[in-house]
C-alpha cells in the first residue's frame, strides 16, 4: 500500500500535536466528539427533511469504547460519514476555521494556553494516540474506507468493511512516559469527566462502552 504525504502545513501542524507539551491533552476528546455531533446533525437534517430516509430518533448518537488490552478509545457516530476523498481532503487538512488561526496565534505568542482556545480539530487526536485509525461509510454509498496514520510522516487509505454509515475513529492511546501519563485516557471515570466538562451541551446521546481487561 503506497503511503502519501501530508501538505506541508498539515505536517508542520501534526508534528506540534506530536510533541505537544500541552498539559490539557483531554481536549482531544471535546475536538472528537464535536467532529462526530458536527456529522449527525449533517445525516439528522437530511433524514428529517428527505422522505426517502427513515427517520429513527434512536439511529443518531455517539459512542465512546475502551478497550485497556488493546489500549484503544475508538469514537464512533452515525453521522454522515465520509467517502474515499472526504477522507483525503478533510482529515489531516488545516481546517479554515480554528486550526489555522491557532497556528498563527502559537508562533506570535509562546504556546501555552493557547490549544484550549481554538478548536484545534482533528488532529488533537495525535496528542494522545500514536496511531489514528478512521474507519467511515458515507450516506449514499455501499464502500468504507480505511484511513490510518502513524503521525506526520504520512497516512495509507484502503477499502474495509463496515455496515452502516457513520465513522468510527480508533485511538492506539500513546504509553505512559516519565513525564507524561495517557493511562487515564483509557479510563471511564476520567473519560466521563473530560465528557461532562467539554460536551455537555452535546444535543446527540453519549454512550459509552468500557471493557477493562
Ligand atoms: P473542523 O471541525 O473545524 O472542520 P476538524 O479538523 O475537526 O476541523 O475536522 C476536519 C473535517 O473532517 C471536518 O470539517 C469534517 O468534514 C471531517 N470530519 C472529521 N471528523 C468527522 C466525522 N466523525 N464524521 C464526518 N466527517 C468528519
Ligand atoms: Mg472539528
Amino acid at each position: 500500500m503506497i503511503k502519501k504525504e501530508f501538505r506541508a502545513e498539515s505536517k508542520r501542524m501534526m508534528e506540534m500535536m506530536i510533541n505537544s507539551i500541552y498539559t490539557h491533552k483531554e481536549i482531544f476528546l471535546r475536538e472528537l466528539i464535536s467532529n462526530a455531533s458536527d456529522a449527525i446533525d449533517k445525516i439528522y437534517y437530511k433524514a428529517l427533511t428527505d422522505n426517502d430516509m427513515v427517520f429513527n430518533q434512536e439511529d443518531y448518537y455517539i459512542k465512546v469504547t475502551t478497550d485497556m488490552a488493546n489500549r484503544t478509545l475508538t469514537i464512533t457516530d452515525t453521522g454522515i460519514g465520509m467517502s474515499k476523498e472526504e477522507l483525503e481532503n478533510n482529515l489531516g487538512v488545516i481546517a479554515k476555521s480554528g486550526s489555522l488561526a491557532f497556528k498563527k496565534e502559537n508562533e506570535a505568542k509562546d504556546g501555552h494556553n493557547i490549544i484550549g482556545q481554538f478548536g484545534v480539530g482533528f488532529y488533537a487526536a495525535f496528542m494522545v494516540a500514536d496511531v489514528v485509525t478512521v474507519i467511515s461509510k458515507a450516506l449514499g454509498s455501499n464502500e468504507a474506507f480505511k484511513w490510518e496514520s502513524h503521525g506526520a510522516d504520512g497516512y495509507t487509505i484502503e477499502s474495509c468493511d463496515k455496515n452502516s454509515v457513520g465513522t468510527e475513529i480508533i485511538l492506539k492511546i500513546k504509553e505512559n512516559t516519565e513525564d507524561d501519563q495517557y493511562d487515564e485516557y483509557l479510563e471511564e471515570y476520567r473519560l466521563r469527566g473530560i465528557i461532562k466538562k467539554y460536551s455537555d451541551f452535546i444535543r446527540f446521546p453519549i454512550k459509552m462502552d468500557v471493557k477493562e481487561q
